[in-house]
């Protein structure tokens, strides 16, 4: 039944090994509603004995040249590009994002991410003369990666390659609800000959190994992404032993179209509006969720958001890319998307399309309808929480203040758009909203640039050289 995607043991040290206890966690397929695959549930002892194999690993280790430690790096990419049909197919089914997606993004970008931290290696400044002292750059330790499901390889691999290439050795905790592709991965690491215990594999749930690995006093540094509660809770248990944490928590972005759009700026702008909100069903940190118009266009924008939904985002099968939307990934996450329609409802914001209502024609998976509502305003749920499912939020506002004021009303802080005719005039309104990213007229996701949160979106950046300074400390020698 569940074939291949069978895994009876851990990844620690090394070698494969039989996991402390006998558990397991089936992974379920959010579109078939099967079970597709089997893990173990690790234990607390498992986590240590994870943390013991990279502690042993670390000193050598961070010696190694950091130009072969990048050739590991640039390897695990691609080694990672020739399984990366069985790497979409897995998360297709883990995650429903439609397949020719999946190849493109979920396993095209850790492909990208590791060619790219690799990279860098090279020309890092690795040491750097301040006055009388020289300033070295040294890896932080061992580190403990605790990693969410929507994307679910490519946020292992942004800290996998970049504590790596760094010099730390660590040990990944993936997320449970979508971990086949992180045991394919320890497959392509077992077959690159890296020293034992440089990168472990422990699977299991937050509470317990995720709980474990961040109170661990032979952990030097969390890297956590996930939601914000999960990410205070490693916080405060981290800080017991005073680690580093890095933290890539949730978002409520806005998208602000400016007034000076007009024609086809303005058609382009609510059409791509749509796709920056429900990319991967929604179920993305940065997407953008709250779409801000000027209150004169508000109605004229809405028909042709609505336009743009109906006509286009269709949900259907992901493995057959038969829909634009796939399911969301699970009947939790489902139940939960369908409550935030229903409050949205409730709370007076206008529903375009959509609703709490299942779609028509489904037989099984854990679809939702694509939903738009209109006339919200800042004081309601659907406009302050992360929904993550197919929902955008369209909020009037009267000037531009008005809308930096309304972008900036939330405890996110993670990313955002701005759109104009005139690019210096959104560039300047982009420098007002406190979020670690935002892009300008729809510019394009770049794997180098730092990524990371104001605010409660998160502490720390990822990708490019920034992430990889992450993972390091700088120590001052006086001569
Ligand atoms: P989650 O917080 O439930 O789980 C993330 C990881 O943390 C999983 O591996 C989980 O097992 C673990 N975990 C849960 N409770 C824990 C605990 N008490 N101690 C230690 N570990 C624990 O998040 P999720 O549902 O997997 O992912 C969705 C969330 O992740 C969303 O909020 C999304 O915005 C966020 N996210 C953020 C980014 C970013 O870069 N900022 C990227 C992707 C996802």
């Amino acid at each position: 039944m569940t074939g291949s995607h069978d895994y009876a043991e851990l990844y620690i040290g090394g070698a494969w090994v039989t996991p402390d206890g006998s558990g397991s966690i089936d992974v379920i397929d959010a579109t078939t509603e099967a079970v597709m695959g089997r893990i173990p549930e690790g234990t607390a002892v498992d986590a240590d004995r994870a943390v013991q194999a990279a502690r042993g690993a670390f000193d050598d280790w961070a010696v190694t040249p950091p130009k072969d430690r990048a050739d590991f790096v640039a390897r695990m990419g691609a080694g990672i590009g020739e399984r990366s049909g069985e790497i979409a197919d897995a998360i297709t089914g883990e995650v429903g994002m439609p397949r020719k997606l999946s190849e493109i993004i979920q396993a095209g970008l850790p492909q990208a991410v590791s060619a790219g931290i690799a990279g860098l290696a090279t020309d890092f400044p690795w040491e750097e003369q301040i006055g009388t002292s020289l300033v070295v750059r040294e890896p932080v330790g061992v580190v403990a990666a605790i990693t969410p499901w929507n994307y679910p390889l490519h946020q292992i691999v942004i800290k996998v390659a970049a504590a790596l290439t760094a010099g730390c050795t660590i040990v990944v905790k993936p997320s449970e609800v979508a971990p086949i592709n992180a045991f394919i991965l320890a497959e392509i690491i077992d077959t690159l000959g890296l020293p034992a215990g440089v990168f472990n594999l422990v699977s299991g749930t937050g509470p317990v190994v995720g709980e474990a690995l961040a109170g661990h006093p032979e952990v030097d540094m969390v890297s956590f992404t996930g939601s914000t509660r999960a990410g205070k809770r490693v916080a405060e248990i981290a800080a017991r032993s005073v680690k580093k944490v890095a933290l890539e928590l949730g978002g409520k972005s806005a998208n602000i179209l400016l007034d000076d759009l007009e024609g086809d700026e303005l058609a382009k702008a609510a059409k791509a509006a749509v796709g920056a909100c429900y990319l991967n069903s929604g179920q993305t940190c940065s997407a953008l969720t709250r779409l801000l118009v000027p209150a004169d266009r508000h109605d004229e924008i809405v028909e042709m958001v609505r336009d743009e939904v109906e006509s286009t985002w269709t949900v259907g099968d992901p493995s057959t890319n038969a829909g634009r939307l796939g399911p969301v990934i699970s009947a939790a996450q489902r139940d939960r998307v369908r409550g935030y329609i229903a409050k949205g409802v409730e709370e007076g914001a206008t529903l375009v399309t959509g609703g709490a209502e299942p779609p028509e024609g489904i037989e099984s998976g854990y679809f939702v309808r694509p939903t738009v509502f209109a006339d919200v305003t800042t004081d309601m749920t659907i406009a302050q929480e992360e929904i993550f499912g197919p929902v955008l939020s369209i909020l009037p506002y009267d000037d531009t203040d008005d809308a930096v004021r309304i972008a900036n009303d939330s405890n996110y802080g993670l990313s955002g758009g701005v759109w104009s005719s005139d690019e210096e005039r959104a560039k300047a309104v982009a420098r007002r909203i406190r979020t670690g990213q935002l892009e300008i007229n729809g510019g394009r996701f770049n794997p180098m640039a730092p990524f990371g949160g104001y605010k409660q979106s998160g502490i720390g950046r990822e990708l490019g050289r920034y992430g990889l300074e992450e993972f390091l400390q700088v120590k001052s020698l006086q001569l």
